[in-house]
């Protein structure tokens, strides 16, 4: 622990409560020191290197720009350093720490074989100006990775650069647009079920169209009817994200492409939760016209509290020729291209049958280099049958996961069928004003990230779990038994809920406060 020291810094960390043993069943304690900010620990006077002595008298070179006064900022030696920032990270609560169930996120094991491809100088160090002839190996990568998405979605064309799922959306939608355009089709809609991820309404919006809903039927799918009830020449688009946020496969995703091909429109499917169906469906088969993949998501690579990811867009064979540049092709001599829009004509007329009209960029360069190379690692490393038991494992664990608690929870979509890679629960049965965010902060007791929360908004107090395939069952079994204990008390309306989480370094925080007048800037306290 650190002294308090001149600013007037102290712990503050509150101390559990004698209710301690009472709400924790793992064992599971927050083992967290308090930190303070480098300007409460640090010293003025005090620095991490020694610099030579200046001699007074040597000219100086900064043409005047010498600092007269000292700047005030405050300084640490080495290992204080080293101390304050791995204090900070182990209060970040990461895949490599523990179960993260966090619905519609998939975070799963990264696999170090990922990291060490990802790190090999000729991937980590290439330069995206550097002349083609340099980069054929990266190219390849690239190209490779194409190829497995196009053979895992049967799709036609693939771009590349789009930089995370909701970018991918952009893209696709962007592609869309411009296909209708060059029809001389200005629709103005884009039809999204209630049960679509929230980027798909943000998208559509954000490229100008107008937003209806389609309601889900009680079991938790599109409403077919009503979605056929509303096609017609105004809708450029519907969205659907499958499987949906409920967890759920929608089967009528064929015929919901044919009527909306038929009225003239296109199909985007939010792809995001492709871990689910990955050799077991192929988009393309159900009619999609465009459809991001999140590689962070289903290829594994590192992703959350902003970290990099990528979205890939596999695109139909009516939206080829809009796909934004650049991307990656292998021309007749044999080497891997980079398609930019010198060629595009060329390579359009002799892969796609037409003139190319790419809609523009989506990005300076290419694309996540690095994320390129973890996902081909990941799909390399287990191969077709391998990724299809990918899928099959993450909706293994989820349905596990579903049946362990639907006799206690309430579980909207129970009787629906199987659930996919997501376990969906509601909180309608809670007492004592008892909802899911204090079951949630119970959560963080037992030393799990909570899972998704409020989402989806079809069920009251949602909880969505997805455990992804790399969980063994032991890991599993020690979340259900502690969710159940949560739940247990939450239905008793167990009023200690109300202030957990006890042993976080932060109790519960004003969330409503923090994101709407957050403290970005230190002040020193009052002297
Ligand atoms: C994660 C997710 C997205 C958004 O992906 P980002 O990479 O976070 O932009 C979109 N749709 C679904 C269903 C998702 O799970």
């Amino acid at each position: 622990m650190n002294a308090p020291n001149k600013s007037g810094w102290k712990p503050q960390m509150e101390v559990a409560d004698a209710t301690g043993e009472a709400v924790t069943n793992t064992g599971n304690r927050a083992l967290m020191l308090e930190e303070p900010l480098l300007f409460e620990i640090g010293h003025a006077e005090t620095t991490g290197v020694d610099l030579p002595e200046i001699d007074p008298a040597a000219p100086s070179r900064l043409g005047g720009l010498k600092r007269e006064e000292p700047i005030g900022l405050v300084g640490l030696t080495e290992p204080e350093t080293v101390r304050h920032y791995t204090r900070l990270s182990r209060q970040n609560y990461g895949i490599d720490l523990g179960f993260f169930p966090l619905g519609s996120c998939t975070m799963k094991h990264n696999p170090r074989l990922n990291e060490k491809m990802a790190r090999l100088p000729g991937f980590a160090d290439v330069h995206p100006l550097q002349p083609v002839s340099t980069v054929q190996g990266a190219l390849e990568v690239m190209n490779e990775l194409a190829h497995w998405l196009l053979d895992l979605t049967g799709m036609n064309a693939v771009a590349m650069s789009p930089k995370a799922g909701a970018h991918g959306e952009l893209c696709g939608i962007l592609s869309i647009r411009a296909a209708l355009e060059a029809r001389g089709d200005a629709r103005e809609v884009v039809l999204v079920p209630e049960s679509a991820h929230g980027t798909n309404p943000a998208t559509a919006a954000f490229a100008n169209y107008r937003v209806e809903n389609i309601p889900a039927t009680p079991q938790g799918r599109v409403d077919l009817e009503a979605l056929k009830a509303r096609l017609g020449p105004d809708v450029a688009a519907v969205m659907i994200t499958n499987p949906n946020t409920c967890g759920l496969f929608e089967p009528d995703l064929r015929e919901i492409s044919d009527a909306v091909h038929e009225a003239g429109g296109f199909v985007y499917c939010d792809g995001a939760n492709f871990n689910a169906i990955v050799g077991r469906v192929r988009p393309g088969d159900l009619g999609v016209d465009a459809m991001h993949i999140n590689l962070h998501k289903t290829f594994s690579t590192p992703h959350g509290g902003g970290g990099p990811g990528s979205g890939p867009v596999v695109l139909s064979e009516a939206l080829a020729p809009f796909m934004p540049l650049p991307y990656t092709a292998r021309t007749k001599d044999g080497v891997v291209h980079l398609i930019e829009e010198e060629q595009a004509d060329d390579f359009a007329r002799e892969h796609f049958g037409g003139e190319m009209s790419s809609f523009g960029r989506m990005t300076a360069f290419h694309g996540q280099m690095g994320m390129f190379t973890r996902a081909l690692t990941y799909m390399l490393s287990h191969g077709a049958d391998g990724l299809k038991q990918v899928a099959e494992d993450a909706v293994l664990n989820a349905n596990y996961i579903l049946r362990s608690l639907e006799d206690l929870l309430h579980a909207p979509y129970a009787d629906s069928g199987p659930c996919m890679h997501e376990a969906l629960f509601g909180d309608k049965d809670f007492g004592n004003g008892l909802s899911t965010l204090d079951l949630a902060k119970g959560m963080i007791d037992e030393g799990f990230h909570p899972m998704t929360v409020y989402f989806p908004l079809v069920v009251h107090g949602a909880m969505l779990v997805e455990p992804t395939e790399t969980e063994s069952k032991a890991s599993i079994d020690q979340f259900i038994t502690a969710f159940r204990s949560l739940a247990e008390r939450a239905i008793a309306g167990d009023e200690s809920l109300k202030q957990a989480p006890y042993f976080a370094p932060r109790r519960r925080l004003d969330e409503t406060a923090a994101a709407r007048k957050p403290k970005l800037k230190w002040e020193a306290p009052e002297a």
